[in-house]
């Protein structure tokens, strides 16, 4: 029996979280992966030098020492809207209508704002020379053609989809998210189908399959959930072969050591390695970590939902975003305030729900317990902004202490 710390487990299991192979994935649907390969620009951006202005494409020479008494008269000789005209060029004492994107034609080095202008038939008359050699956009000043716009593990938000896209990438190269199978254990669970059953309380609804699918979807990986494997080892044989080739493997309950509990033995029965059998925290104490023969990882989760959410969050979703590429697989943990006491466990580490307070004009971040803490409380996950941890230990930690925190989004 191995018994671990919350910090070993997430450990152990971040070292088995595989990285996923890569894929193109056609741009809108890779919003939220992470780049497999670097991304080399085979254009420049912009791609042509461009107008950043409405107004006249000139030569700065003609222009310097212009004002409103003296100003400079240019010959207009041609106009360039954004997507026409290549090719347009002037010649001192010229200029050419232009507009935002368009192309600086040949011999023009400056873009005149159309404020600083007044218009005389084929002449523009230009009275200040403070766009001498201004409002020109360089090709490739913003990425030169060769370059690398974007490197492999950057994860594709909105903004670098809006890079990929100005490069003309339609199909990036990402690591897929995991395949992840999510079984649910008890008899006394259903289905959301059977609503008369949950409503004539004869049965219970099976809460972790779309919770945990859910949790699964947000850390970047595909969720199947496979429905409700009764109490029997026989059972869930059947229900863990039917994950099929999944990458993951997640049950939620049977996992303690009642008589109804048989994930352990049907662990042992497929050939899986231990990496833990329990952890020593609460909730989630009963959470094991198995390799079946094949490699991959089989993540046991304590069935209650509550329990079972802690646990994800604390070693599923790690593994998710590590296996789906992200460099930052772990949330970021801050010092929280207590408000109130809170008692210690003798053993066990444990992980309250808590809403966080805006923080403080000296940057202090209050915790308020989210009520009752009893891991049959889904409300305490419901309403809570994120987890606080209690240290294992003797008497209370107290009230203006501060505690490690971390917040679900
Ligand atoms: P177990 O870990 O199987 O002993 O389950 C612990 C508690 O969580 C029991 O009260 C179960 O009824 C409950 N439970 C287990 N799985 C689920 C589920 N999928 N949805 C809702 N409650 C569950
Ligand atoms: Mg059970």
């Amino acid at each position: 029996m191995r018994i671990v710390s919350a910090d070993e487990a997430a450990a152990e299991i971040l070292a088995v979280a595989s990285l996923q192979p890569a894929l193109r994935f056609p741009l809108a649907a890779a919003l939220g992966h992470v780049l497999a390969e670097d991304i080399v620009a085979d254009i420049a951006l912009p791609p042509w030098t461009n107008a950043s202005m409405d107004g006249y494409a000139v030569r700065a020479a003609d222009i310097l020492g212009a004002t409103p008494d003296r100003p400079a008269r240019l010959r207009v000789t041609s106009a360039i809207a954004a997507g026409h005209a290549d090719g347009a060029s002037i010649g001192p004492g010229e200029a050419a209508r232009i507009f935002t994107g368009a192309p600086i034609p040949a011999g023009a080095d400056s873009v005149v704002r159309q404020e600083d202008t007044q218009r005389d038939d084929d002449v523009v008359v230009v009275q200040r020379d403070r766009d001498a050699s201004a409002n020109v956009r360089a090709a490739g000043g913003d990425v030169a053609r060769g370059a690398c716009a974007l490197p492999a593990r950057t994860v594709i938000g909105p903004h670098q989809l809006a890079l990929l896209a100005a490069l003309g990438i339609s199909q990036p190269m990402v690591h897929r998210g995991p395949r992840v199978a999510i079984i649910s254990t008890g008899d006394e669970l259903c289905t959301l189908d059977h609503p008369d059953e949950i409503s004539s309380g004869r049965r219970l609804a099976d809460v972790n399959s779309p919770a945990l699918a859910a949790l699964v979807a947000e850390a970047g990986g595909v969720a199947t959930a496979l429905g409700i494997a009764p109490d029997d080892a026989d059972a869930l044989q059947t229900m863990i072969e039917s994950a099929g080739d999944a990458d993951v493997i997640i049950t939620a309950g049977g996992v303690s050591v009642g008589d109804h509990d048989h994930v352990r033995e049907v662990m042992r029965a497929r050939g899986a390695t231990m990496r833990f059998d329990r952890v020593r925290m609460r909730p989630g104490g009963p959470t094991a970590l198995a390799m079946l023969p094949d490699g991959r990882p089989w993540l046991a989760l304590p069935g209650n939902p509550v329990s079972a959410m802690v646990t994800f969050e604390l070693f599923a979703r790690p593994a998710i975003r590590a296996m789906a590429g992200r460099r930052d697989p772990l949330r970021e943990r801050f010092g929280a305030t207590l408000i109130s006491d809170a008692p210690r466990d003798a053993t066990l580490e444990q992980y309250l729900r808590c809403v966080f307070a805006s923080p403080t004009d000296d940057g202090r971040v209050n915790a308020t317990l989210t009520g009752p803490q009893g891991s049959g409380m889904l409300t305490s996950m419901a309403r809570a902004d994120g987890l606080i941890v209690i240290p294992a230990g003797s008497g209370v930690v107290s009230a203006g202490n501060i505690v490690t925190a971390l917040r679900f989004a």
